[in-house]
């Protein structure tokens, strides 16, 4: 059982020794370093962070299109930008940064809080590009960046920001930044996140618009400002076809304005879109291309438009977010409780005389063997049936209750475990009938917001224990008091999770390609908050180290930034304490002691009984 990790996993993460190991350095294990940061005092949910993947995927971005562009003796050159809506985080971007100096990579951004960061941290020369809808602020920002000199481009989505920019180049002169105009195609994408092309998308310029912004270009003696055109037909676009459309429609409107005197155009941002493969199973494949059919298709159409209509070939800039940013976190979780686990025969509670059905209950349980199991199982269950339903009608009590719930449950655990080196279906039907509820210390909402909003699938797998077969279908719930909180068992693409005691030995699970999209989106339902991360990086010798911390908010920090006076809290909580007649007066001040260690800790789970976790 690999967990698809061959499909999803890009050899940024490979199995060894049955545990998921980086494949960097001298490879270590992920449970190890879980272990490393739990030993320092770090329980709960944990993010990790590995610069080393941005680093490869930013490569092979490069790489990909240079290899294209040399194949093809295509004249225009390559560069990117990275769209801070996906991962604005410092601690991803100040590496994304740091990793990709000396190569065109610059930022992109959205709003005015982006755009500050995209001018505090791209690196020298590197291009900042500025979309979505601007104000005069954030368009004087934008002047401001240009007399910094930054290589920014602003890009104008609609035409009142174009005379916006009329306006402030006026009042605060040259320097001035680049021009671009977003472009509304006709072409849209496809999936989930497709909202962003076609012609009724929210961004963007028609024929009609891009005629009349060409006029005010060209009346306002700007025009030598207009460098590029852009478009973005959505988000995880899993097929190349509409890529391909896009390009011809973008490609000839390139060329088309380049005739009309945009002289100065040289570049087609073709936006994200660039899809990521989520998929843990092979019949679920979400991409049908891959990066060198994305890269080779891009500079083909183009060189061949450009030919054809006889303008220069563009430079390709590139705006890919998911795909650089999302394997390059982790986030490991601590399972709490497997529910069925309370189930055990301690808790059998068998009277002298006890109804028959449960008798029969536990010769089933005491004869099951590897040729009956299936048999026995399917009885235990009818037998579940009947006796649940003579409890409603009042023929039996609660400790009879209680004994068939046990003895049903270790009558499954028997035979799965039974069956389990042999290839049944039966014992998939059973798997896929009988599931084990996994709970989890994190929040969905929190740390897989596309999986609550969208139901996007994310890998997941234990981070150990890999040879060994998982014997129970698994359904995750996380610590939110929501019902939305789970990631339900589905037969389509089953989860199996081993049968651990969590009183023994700890269980984690890493959830992968979380990097792009869930921290931004993570939203704080029931106020639990990002989960701590760790930064970690490989020394010259191969060895990882922990090279940045961030720890997970404190409890009274969230309250504080919910705009609670934390101090009138604290004024009230020990107020309450020192007033109170149940508490005695030598005991107040270890109770307001313990109360204050509550309030430094973060907001997940710390001690449970019956877990190590
Ligand atoms: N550029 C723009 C304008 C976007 O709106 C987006 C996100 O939808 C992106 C780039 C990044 O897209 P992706 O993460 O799919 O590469």
């Amino acid at each position: 059982m690999d967990y698809g990790i061959k499909i999803w996993g890009g050899y940024d993460f490979i199995i060894e020794d049955g545990k998921v190991v980086i494949n960097e350095g001298n490879r270590p294990a992920i449970i190890d370093i879980v272990k490393d940061v739990r030993e320092q005092g770090f329980k709960g949910p944990v993010l990790f962070r590995f610069p080393h993947i941005l680093k490869k995927h930013v490569n092979s971005l490069f790489n990909k299109f240079n290899k294209y562009i040399k194949e093809y003796e295509y004249s225009g050159k390559f560069s990117s930008v990275f769209p801070l809506k996906v991962n604005q985080y410092p601690n991803f971007v100040k590496y994304l940064m740091e990793k990709t100096k000396g190569k065109n990579y610059g930022l992109e951004a959205g709003s005015k809080p982006e755009l500050i960061i995209a001018m505090s941290y791209v690196n020298e020369k590197c291009s900042i590009v500025v979309n979505g809808f601007k104000d005069k602020e954030m368009i004087s920002l934008g002047f401001i960046s240009a007399k910094m000199g930054q290589n920014i481009t602003l890009t104008i989505e609609g035409l009142n920001e174009l005379e916006t920019i009329v306006e402030v180049a006026k009042e605060m002169g040259p320097p001035y930044p680049n021009i671009g105009l977003r472009i509304k195609l006709h072409s849209s994408g496809i999936g989930i996140w497709a909202k962003s092309g076609g012609i009724n998308s929210k961004f963007g310029l028609t024929s009609v618009e891009l005629i009349e912004a060409l006029r005010i270009l060209k009346e306002e003696g700007l025009i030598d400002y207009l460098t590029m055109i852009h478009f973005h037909i959505g988000s995880q676009i899993s097929e190349i076809s509409p890529v391909k459309k896009a390009l011809r429609e973008a490609g000839n409107i390139y060329a088309e304005l380049y005739k009309m005197g945009a002289k100065n155009l040289k570049k087609i941002d073709i936006g994200g879109g660039l899809a990521v493969e989520y998929s843990q199973h092979k019949t679920l494949h979400s991409i049908n291309y891959t990066l060198d059919e994305y890269a080779s298709d891009v500079v083909f159409l183009l060189k061949m438009i450009a030919n054809n209509k006889g303008v220069p070939e563009p430079d390709i800039f590139i705006e890919a977010g998911r795909y650089v940013a999302a394997s390059h976190a982790v986030l490991v979780v601590p399972v709490l409780e497997l529910f069925s686990q309370e189930y055990n025969e301690q808790k059998l509670c068998l009277k002298e005389h006890n109804p028959p059905l449960i008798e029969e209950l536990y010769e089933l349980y005491n004869t099951i063997n590897e040729k009956n199991a299936v048999e026995f199982l399917h009885d235990s269950l009818d037998h579940m049936e009947s006796l649940l339903t003579l409890f409603d009608l009042g023929y039996i009590d609660l400790i009879d209750r209680n004994n068939t719930e046990v003895l049903v449950h270790l009558i499954i655990r028997k035979s799965i475990e039974l069956l389990k080196n042999k290839n049944l279906s039966e014992l998939k039907d059973i798997q896929n009938m009988i599931q084990e509820r996994y709970l989890l210390n994190f929040s969905i909402f929190q740390s897989l917001p596309d999986y609550w909003g969208l139901g996007q699938q994310f890998p997941v797998m234990p981070l150990d224990k890999l040879d060994i077969s998982p014997t129970r279908s698994a359904s995750l719930w996380d610590i939110t008091c929501d019902s939305d909180g789970e990631i339900a068992f589905d037969a389509d693409r089953p989860l199996f999770l081993h049968d651990v005691d969590l009183k023994k030995e700890d269980y984690f699970l890493g959830f992968f390609l979380v990097g792009a999209y869930q921290e931004t989106l993570g939203m704080e339902h029931n106020l639990f908050t990002h989960p701590t991360e760790f930064v970690i990086t490989f020394d010259e010798e191969g060895n990882y180290k922990i090279d940045d911390i961030i720890e997970a908010q404190n409890i009274l920090d969230v309250l504080d930034d919910l705009d609670y006076d934390v101090k009138e809290i604290e004024r009230r909580l020990k107020q309450n304490i020192e007033d109170s007649d149940l508490i005695p007066d030598d005991e107040k001040k270890d109770v307001i002691g313990n109360l204050y260690l509550v309030l430094s800790e973060n907001c997940y789970l710390k001690t449970i009984a019956g877990s190590k976790n």
